[in-house]
């Protein structure tokens, strides 16, 4: 199988092409490098059957022929994180919802089958616990950014089923809650890695808000299993996916847990969330993935759970930390 994989380059995406090259397959990565990192696929990009190519999604002289040489496209291409969001909200609705458009249309033009990556955040503020794939979406004021990344990810959503609808593509959709590994930054406001390096540093751990939020976090291979799984499927095709760990644990509660395992001396802070992002957000209280419908159609549920997941993003940043040492 020849697979395109956009922000290839990203986190989760790298893990992706990196297990598609294991398991046999051609792999073409195209990033524009905004949000992701060479250093995140150096470990591959010498594989004989491996690609990058460097660029935009939006353009769609790029697009085309790379969709043409694929015969699946794994659309994970996004702006993403809170920080990155609000600060800036144009590049954010653009790259969601028009570099969604272009990768669809190229897709559809040669019948290539497509899983796209959305977010739980496209729940919005929906208290319901746990999230049903068809449950309601709520959103919040369009005077608050972060919903511009909820609702460009819901437009993508209705973009995609409208090309299954309107032109049968195979399109399968993946609703991605916080997912964690090695590799991911805490340049954008991700949490886990953020706490990580301030613990292994002995530097205070900022806990942005109350603490008392809860979320789930699912490892980044478990992830990966979920998306091939799908792409693999016919009877994914025209449906939203829960992707996530139903394992929940408060923002608190996780500073806390970080801070023994990695023997730190920090401090717990905490910081309001308009002195953490320069404006006030709203947040949600707690986000729970119903696995239910994925588990039915693939037999996929995760198996690291998340002690497991932290040792290896902690051992990880551990030996990072220790290279650049070396190398300075
Ligand atoms: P990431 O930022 O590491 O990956 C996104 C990649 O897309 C980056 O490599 C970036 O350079 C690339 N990119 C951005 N704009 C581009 C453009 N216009 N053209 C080409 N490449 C572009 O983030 P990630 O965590 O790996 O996220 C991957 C996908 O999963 C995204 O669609 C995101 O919305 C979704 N998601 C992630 C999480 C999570 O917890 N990490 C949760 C929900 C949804």
């Amino acid at each position: 199988m020849k697979a395109l994989v956009t922000g290839g380059a990203g986190f989760i995406g790298s893990y992706l092409a990196e297990r598609l090259l294991k398991d046999g397959n051609k792999v073409v990565v195209v990033d524009n490098l905004s949000t992701g990192s060479l250093k995140n696929i150096e470990s591959f990009e010498k594989h004989p059957t491996f690609d990058f190519v460097e660029g935009d999604i939006r353009n769609v002289e790029l697009m085309e022929p790379l969709a043409e040489r694929s015969d699946v496209v794994f659309h994970l291409a996004a702006a993403v994180g809170v920080k990155l969001i609000v600060e800036e909200p144009v590049h954010t609705i653009e790259t969601n919802i028009v570099g969604t458009e272009v990768v669809l249309e190229a897709a559809n033009k040669f019948g290539r089958k497509i899983l796209i990556a959305s977010s739980s955040e496209v729940y919005g503020k929906n208290e319901a616990v746990p999230f049903g794939e068809d449950d309601d979406i709520v959103f919040g004021s369009t005077r608050m950014s972060r919903w511009s990344y909820a609702c460009s990810k819901a437009i993508d959503e209705f973009l995609g089923l409208a090309f299954y609808r309107q032109y049968g593509l195979g399109v399968a959709i993946g609703r991605f809650f916080n997912t964690i590994g090695p590799r991911q930054t805490g340049r954008y406001g991700m949490v886990v890695p953020r706490f990580v390096q301030r613990a292994l540093k002995n530097e205070p751990v900022s806990i942005y808000g109350t603490g008392r939020q809860r979320r789930c976090f699912c490892y980044v291979a478990d992830v990966v299993d979920a998306i091939i799984g799908l792409m693999d499927c016919e009877q994914a095709a025209g449906k939203v996916y829960n992707i996530g760990s139903a394992e929940e644990i408060s923002i608190e509660a996780l500073a806390d847990k970080i801070i023994e395992m990695t023997g730190s001396k920090s401090k717990k802070e905490f910081v309001p969330y308009e002195v953490a992002y320069g404006r006030p957000i709203e947040d949600m209280m707690r986000r729970v993935p119903n696995l239910a419908r994925i588990k039915e159609t693939i037999g996929w549920e995760p198996t690291t759970i998340l002690t497991e997941a932290l040792q290896e993003i902690i051992t990880s940043e551990k030996l990072r930390i220790k290279n650049v040492k070396t190398i300075t």
